[in-house]
């Protein structure tokens, strides 16, 4: 398989005539090698146009989906980054290439441990993974300049609001178990406008401010 030429077809069909079109952003997905980040029975689909299954019941989000989530979140390459649900670990990796730190949550244990491993083989050094509760953020490192959530909640978990900086911007799918909408929340001067950038459908998120109210 020539994944090089696979990634290129992916920027050029996939990304680019829908609307990604930050260089910074489209190069990062033309280095991150994706392949690496499913399971070795579904390398040949890595970078077609749908999630794939990770395990655990859980997926490494279509292409697009991440490149969308990554260009709303408007980074500069300073930012300290707070994602919630690590998973394949691959929206990780694009976000170490294009902010300053990442703070990274995952409560399957398993997922999150093959995520470390597998980034810290890659040589990303600006990346940090927790397991644990992420719909209650991570105090610890607040404030952060961006939040990214890669799982579907009813409503933005307060805590991630509170832990979102001044002028900071947050991207979450949010709606029912079935489908969301990808909405964009930026903070200024303590209050949460948001805005709705478009259908999404991503497994939920579990936990005290997600479904289920509890961590299995
Ligand atoms: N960005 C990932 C998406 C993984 S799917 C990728 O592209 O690979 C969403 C992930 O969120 C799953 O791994 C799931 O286990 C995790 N998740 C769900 N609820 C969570 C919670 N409360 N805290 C942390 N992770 C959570």
């Amino acid at each position: 398989m020539d994944y090089k030429k696979l990634r290129e077809e992916m920027v050029k069909k996939q990304l680019i005539p829908r609307g990604i079109n930050d260089r910074k952003i489209l190069d990062a997905f033309l280095k991150v090698e994706r392949e690496r980040f499913v399971p070795l029975s579904s390398r040949r689909d890595a970078y077609r146009d749908f999630p794939l299954s990770i395990g655990e019941g859980q997926t490494i989000s279509q292409p697009y989906m991440v490149a969308l989530m990554t260009q709303c979140l408007e980074l500069t390459g300073s930012e300290k980054v707070l994602e919630i649900g690590t998973g394949s670990g691959y929206q990780t990796a694009i976000l170490a290439l294009l902010s300053r730190q990442v703070y990274s949550v995952e409560r399957i244990p398993s997922l999150a441990e093959r995520a470390k491993k597998l980034l810290s083989e890659m040589g990303y050094s600006n990346v940090r993974i927790f397991v644990g509760d992420g719909s209650m953020g991570l105090k610890e490192y607040s404030p952060y300049e961006r939040i990214l959530v890669t799982a579907g909640a009813g409503d933005i978990p307060p805590p991630l609001i509170e832990q979102l900086d001044e002028e900071g911007i947050m991207v979450i799918p949010v709606g029912d178990v079935y489908s969301q909408e990808l909405i964009v929340a930026k903070k200024q001067k303590g209050k949460i406008l948001k805005r709705k950038v478009e259908r999404c459908v991503f497994v939920p998120l579990i936990g005290k401010y997600g479904w289920e109210g509890r961590i299995d």
